[in-house]
């Protein structure tokens, strides 16, 4: 039996490594930038409907239970933000409001990645549930065709989680424009707002590094039973 023991789980440690370190990062950011509260003294709420104003974006702003619930949602047109970010009104809660707003920016825009990753959605997630059944069945009792399909399953997702990367990093940089060219951030809150996008981001970068070895997993247990 290979799973779950089996040698190529060594591989996943660079990247188990690279997920522990991103999640501290961000927890730490968060932790220190959602005590830092902001001179201009809205709410996340007040500053996503400042920004859809000043961009002449059309979209609801809800507030949704939860913590880290924030999205935006193409569909229907809306942005949730969690309690916490919607009546906070921290350098934090700025910064996960405009990265939203970042989203629908991106949707209004046509931006190439997004629209693809919407696209990517409904398939990723069959992909990625069905992905692992289908190959330890396969690999269990040597279906050499399961673990392919698989395989195949898997890289849909490994590809959804790599057409997210440019997608968030662009969602945080359209968002750090919009935040300092609204006039609701002092020159000197910037660098902080800007730590914050980053850390955010590198959670992607975690998850996509921890998709690309689970993947590269997957390759060598099927060669082993060639
Ligand atoms: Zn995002």
């Amino acid at each position: 039996m290979f799973y779950p023991f089996d040698y190529t789980f060594i591989l996943l440690i660079p990247a188990l490594i690279l997920a522990f370190y991103a999640q501290s990062k961000v927890k730490s950011t968060y932790a220190t930038l959602s005590q830092k509260q902001s001179r201009a003294g809205l709410s996340g709420f007040e500053v996503a409907k400042q920004l859809i104003q000043q961009n002449n974006l059309s979209l609801r702003v809800e507030e949704t239970p939860g913590q880290l619930t924030d999205h935006y949602d193409p569909s229907r047109e809306v942005l949730r933000l969690s309690t916490d970010v919607a009546r906070g009104g921290s350098i934090a809660d700025y910064s996960i409001a405009a990265h939203e707003v970042g989203h629908a920016l991106q949707k209004r825009e046509k931006y190439g990645a997004f629209a693809l990753r919407s696209i990517l959605v409904p398939v990723a997630s069959i992909g990625s549930q069905a992905a692992f059944p289908l190959f330890f069945i396969g690999l269990i009792f040597s279906f050499r065709f399961l673990m392919d399909i698989g395989i195949l399953f898997f890289s849909l997702a490994v590809l959804f989680q790599v057409i997210t990367l440019p997608v968030e990093y662009d969602a945080s940089r359209r968002a750090y424009l919009a935040l300092t060219h609204s006039g609701l951030v002092a020159v000197d809150e910037q660098p902080d707002i800007k730590k914050m996008l980053n850390a955010a981001a590198l959670t992607y970068v975690a998850a996509t590094a921890m998709a690309a070895l689970q993947l590269l997993r997957l390759i060598l247990l099927r060669q082993s039973r060639d």
